[in-house]
């Protein structure tokens, strides 16, 4: 059901490809929250996810059905979501506003336990990478030695805080190293690969 919802918002939309399958990827998998609109699902305010849907979805009305301008999806719902988006906005690419929703909808998507790239609805952390390469291409640089996303952000969060957990320990002999680097594999929260593949 899922696989099928992201190919019916690919198909008939417009926009930067990449973008298209980003934003698709996301909002397919907010879809499925329970409980939450969508807006608030990818942390967006009502106006701004009424231009995504116009720029990329066009197609797609049916995403707007029930939105509420009252209902601000933008209010951080924890200190780390806050902090998260600060650091994706400090660092875009361009500036661009396509930029400003990939900030919101990461740090909202984050918050849950698994791969930052499972959250999101991609395909594999590669989609991931390439994201955080083109639209926080400074942020993405700095992860030099292949750390995974999610520790990598929390430990830029506090290093800017004058916390950096490497001025106790190098990472090779830290009891953390494993929760840092490593493979970030598992499955698609869309089930079937989707067809577009960056
Ligand atoms: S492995 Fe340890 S020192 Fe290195 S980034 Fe992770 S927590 Fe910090």
């Amino acid at each position: 059901m899922s696989a099928q919802a992201y190919g019916w918002l690919m198909a008939g939309g417009g926009g930067d490809l990449f973008d298209r399958h980003l934003f698709a990827c996301a909002a397919t998998v907010a879809m499925a929250d329970q409980g939450w609109p969508l807006a608030v699902g990818l942390g967006l305010s009502a106006e701004a996810l009424a231009a995504l849907v116009g720029e990329f979805f066009p197609h797609a009305p049916g995403l707007l059905v029930g939105l509420d301008p009252d209902v601000d999806g933008t209010d951080p719902m924890t200190a780390d979501e806050a902090a998260l988006r600060a650091l994706l906005l400090e660092n875009r690419t361009a500036g661009a506003v396509e930029e400003g929703w990939l900030a919101r909808i990461v740090a909202r998507r984050a918050l849950s336990p698994r791969q930052l790239w499972q959250d999101l609805g991609l395909t594999s952390r590669a989609d991931l990478s390439l994201l955080l390469a083109r639209h926080f291409a400074p942020l993405a640089a700095r992860n030099r030695h292949d750390m995974r996303w999610k520790p990598f952000f929390w430990r830029e969060i506090e290093a800017a805080s004058g916390m950096d957990c490497r001025a106790a320990t190098k990472c090779r002999r830290c009891t953390h190293f494993s929760h840092c680097f490593g493979p970030e594999t598992g499955t698609s929260l869309i089930g079937t690969p989707p067809a577009y593949a960056p």
